[in-house]
């Protein structure tokens, strides 16, 4: 069959709406927005806000009349301009790296959830990556986003009339997508070839702009291909775990070819979960096939150029697999790295001695990466304690996952509404600068009425929106004219809202809420102060749990009692979380501590003034401070479920009763509830400055990427001349460690000693065939709590003073304790080197114990 595309003839005058439809840009800038609106309101929606399908859907006619509109075109001419001053701008991020030069990232996630015109993403995790993608491009962070573009996306869910989830699977077209085939200089596909068992599979790649940031997006759904390898980019994790290991393998190794075949050679690897961590050994296998590099030196090199996020508080959501199924599809890889099999399965294992354990993708991104972090302060905490297995010379404290909370890209988030009051009042700075804390605190300003007014309205934007979308689901189910009509008076725009939308992961307990519904009656149904909800979510098709977590919750919902009251909107994606932040007053969320790693729905509900309900999980459990929102207990686990699930769902119903409802129902005698207005206003200025994705990029920047490009060039250039030295270094370490030791110690303080008094330390080490510029000798001490263990700890490095013989050495220094109570103090030494990137000096601490 010979194929062809056909694209709209778009008058020349338009060509820059053109170029704006191609450019993700447009989905964070207002004006684009209203461009798009301005030329067919229904049409844009209908289009899922996809520029591309809506101009290709336009008729000639009406795009000569839009070319004759001249308020239009003097509109459009607007946007133009401002959409080349951004992409133009090179130079808005200021960093300074050692060496100075121009350097890229990768950044490397299975999902993207850039826009609901691009159904590529599940939940948070590619939300999360999209909204990276959007700071980074704002702040000229040279990042470059590499990803699978999934023929069928994520699936879309309707429910059955007794509320059981069913899963339908559209076609994305991508021809009529805001992406582009990349193509070769002599304008065939950019073809890469991965070996995926034993067939070679053809991937093609999408390019989209994320304003200043491009994004590849592989795809093997291609004539080249059989088509069960055509399959392999065909769901967002579909099939079974031989499927997935597939789809890995495209992204990780295919990721770093594409790169590599467009002739991008980034400083730094960004693995966004550990699904793309093959990509690691890809990295190591070109750097020995190119650079003549031995697997040890290449594997130096890469682990000092990687940072890798973890998102995962659960060991069984880590993929792991077979030992079998590695063998099946990595044994011609594996000679190729020159590794036995054993070897290759010891870099997936916890314990690289157990035959039986699994190849966790976690495991390898953490052994492969110098940097690592979990994705808000709680969970980087419990990520140290689930992975100390992999440092048993060190305490969990010190375990090297630190954290980098997660944030949202604010202006993508905001109601257009709100966006014009934060421009009047905020400053037109804070859609640029939305990590300054400062200009937040001027949240405090905005008049009570105006804020109210504005939020008022979007409310009732969510409501019109819940009913029509209520309207159009019955329809296509072809309900009864006197159903259709109900629908279209569920919710009163006027009540307080509670919104609660996310996937439907057993952990987010969406039943909550419910677990007494004569209770929630009287909650929902007082006069006075009527209360309702509105919920939406996806369970993962294979879940059943989920799926009967929902199915309750709608035969709930359909109760008379409720029927007005609480609405489950099917099919959650980007376009229904943004009406439900934008107009929600109470934002729940009401996971089991600790299993949300961060979440971040709440933080686009804060930037939309509304408050959060929410369990001290997460990013919660960082950002509230007893005035800006509510608390759900106060951060206690427990080992009974049900009594867990008993006592909080009474939390919330009391928190409700006495303190969320009565406040938003206390009115002035304007009838504005001036003290919830206080809250709205607390919350904007404690909780958007910091819970931002420009935060998170320049985080990550100052803590990663910057280290990482310095070590890509330090330990690179010259044909790896500092890598090789590195190499040596580390060699004369691993044959001289074992005869390493601490020979004795001395504390010099008293027994009891004052706070705050330097307290004397003398240690002898006996350093074998090393010198003391190969090692740090470090005091360790902190609090010693009820079991004899230390916590709070603190490091103090000492100095060598002299030599004794010809290995041995004395060090000395001292401590200053700034607390006071019970201490402990251990000796430890281990080596460093400028070079050596401190995390990976930890595997060989010894202590003088
Ligand atoms: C923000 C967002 C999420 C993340 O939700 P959390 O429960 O806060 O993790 C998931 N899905 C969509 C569509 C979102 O926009």
């Amino acid at each position: 069959m010979k194929t062809f595309n056909i694209v709209p003839n778009i008058p020349p005058e338009l060509e820059p709406l053109k170029e704006i439809s191609f450019n993700l840009w447009h989905v964070w800038n207002p004006d684009a927005i209203t461009l798009f609106m301005r030329i067919d309101r229904k049409l844009w929606e209908s289009c899922n806000h996809n520029p591309v399908l809506m101009l290709g859907r336009l008729s000639q006619e009406k795009l000569n009349e839009l070319v004759h509109d001249e308020g239009f075109m003097l509109f459009l001419e607007k946007v133009y301009s401002d959409f080349k001053r951004y992409v133009d701008n090179k130079n808005f991020f200021q960093y300074s790296l050692g060496v100075n030069k121009d350097f890229k990232i990768a950044y490397f996630s299975a999902e993207f959830g850039i826009n609901d015109s691009i159904p590529n993403y599940s939940g948070g995790l590619g939300v999360l990556a999209g909204d990276h993608l959007k700071s980074s491009s704002d702040l000229n962070v040279p990042l470059i986003g590499v990803g699978l573009m999934y023929q069928q996306g994520y699936f879309r869910q309707y429910l059955t009339p007794d509320g059981w989830q069913q899963e339908t699977y559209p076609e994305n077209d991508f021809h009529n997508m805001p992406m582009k085939l990349v193509k070769n200089g002599d304008g065939n596909p950019l073809t890469v070839s991965v070996k995926v068992g034993d067939r070679n599979v053809y991937v093609r790649v999408w390019k989209l702009e994320v304003g200043r940031v491009s994004v590849y997006m592989l795809d093997t759904n291609n004539q080249m291909n059989s088509d069960e390898d055509r399959k392999i980019t065909d769901q967002l994790y579909g099939g079974d775990i031989e499927h997935r290991i597939k789809q890995e393998i495209i992204l990780g190794i295919g990721g770093v070819r594409v790169l590599d075949a467009l002739g991008i050679q980034p400083a730094v690897y960004h693995l966004n979960e550990g699904h793309s961590a093959f990509a690691t050994f890809e990295r190591v296998r070109i750097l020995i096939e190119k650079h003549g590099l031995t697997f040890e030196e290449a594997r130096l090199f890469v682990q000092h150029t990687t940072v890798f996020t973890t998102h995962t508080p659960v060991p069984a959501g880590n993929d792991v697999f077979p030992p079998e199924l590695i063998s099946k599809y990595f044994s011609v890889y594996i000679s190729e790295l020159g590794l036995s099999p054993e070897q290759f399965l010891s870099f997936g294992r916890v314990n690289p001695f157990d035959k039986q354990e699994g190849f966790c993708m976690t495991v390898l991104a953490l052994k492969n990466s110098a940097f690592a972090n979990g994705v808000s302060r709680l969970h980087g905490k419990v990520s140290r304690n689930m992975w100390k297995g992999l440092y048993p010379h060190i305490d969990v404290e010190e375990v090297p996952i630190k954290h980098i909370t997660n944030g949202v890209h604010i202006p993508s988030w905001i109601s257009l509404d709100l966006a014009t009051l934060y421009s009047r009042y905020l400053g037109p700075q804070w859609a640029e600068d939305p990590d300054n804390e400062k200009i937040w605190e001027r949240a405090l300003d905005i008049p009570d009425e105006e804020l109210w007014r504005t939020h008022e309205r979007r409310r009732e934007r969510l409501v019109a929106f819940v009913r029509r979308r209520l309207v159009k689901c019955l329809k296509r189910k072809g309900a009864r004219q006197s159903e259709i009509m109900k629908a279209k008076q569920v919710l009163d725009p006027e009540a307080l809202t509670i919104g609660f939308a996310r996937r439907f992961a057993a952990y987010k307990r969406a039943y909550l809420i419910f677990k007494d519904p004569d209770r929630l009656d009287k909650i929902l149904n007082n006069p006075e102060k009527p209360v309702q909800i509105i919920i939406a979510g996806k369970a993962h098709p294979k879940d059943m749990e989920g799926k009967e977590i929902i199915k309750n919750i709608v035969q709930i919902a359909r109760e008379e009692r409720f029927r007005k009251k609480i609405v489950f909107i099917e099919d959650y994606d980007i376009n229904v979380a943004r009406y439900l932040v934008q107009g929600v007053d109470l934002w729940l969320n009401n996971p089991r501590r600790p299993l949300e790693a961060s979440g971040t729905s709440g933080m686009k509900a804060s930037a939309n003034a509304g408050l959060n309900l929410s369990v001290l999980d997460g990013w919660w459990d960082e950002a509230y401070n007893g005035e800006n929102g509510w608390a759900i207990g106060s951060g206690e686990e427990y080992d009974d479920l049900e009594y867990q699930d008993e006592v909080e769902s009474r939390a919330i119903y009391d928190l409700l009763e006495k303190e969320i409802i009565p406040l938003f129902y206390t009115r002035g005698d304007d009838k504005l509830p001036h003290e919830w207005i206080e809250r709205m206003k607390i919350n904007l200025k404690t909780i958007c400055g910091f819970f931002n994705t420009h935060r998170m990029v320049e985080d990550y920047m100052e803590k990663f990427y910057l280290k990482g490009a310095e070590h890509f060039f330090s330990l690179g250039q010259n044909g790896f001349e500092g890598l090789k030295n590195l190499l040596a270094w580390k060699k004369k370490i691993d044959t001289n460690w074992h005869n390493v030791r601490i020979l004795e110690s001395e504390f010099l303080g008293e027994r009891e000693s004052l706070i705050r008094t330097p307290l004397g330390c003398r240690v002898k080490v006996d350093l074998a065939g090393l010198t003391p510029e190969d090692i740090v000798v470090e005091a360790y001490f902190g609090k010693l709590d009820a079991n004899g263990k230390l916590s709070e700890f603190q490091i103090e490095k000492l100095e060598n003073v002299k030599q004794i013989d010809s290995t041995v050495y004395e060090f000395s220094g001292e401590i200053t304790v700034e607390k006071t109570g019970r201490f402990g103090l251990r000796f430890r030494i281990r080596p460093v080197n400028l070079n050596l990137e401190d995390s990976l000096s930890l595997t060989y601490i010894k202590w003088d114990d």
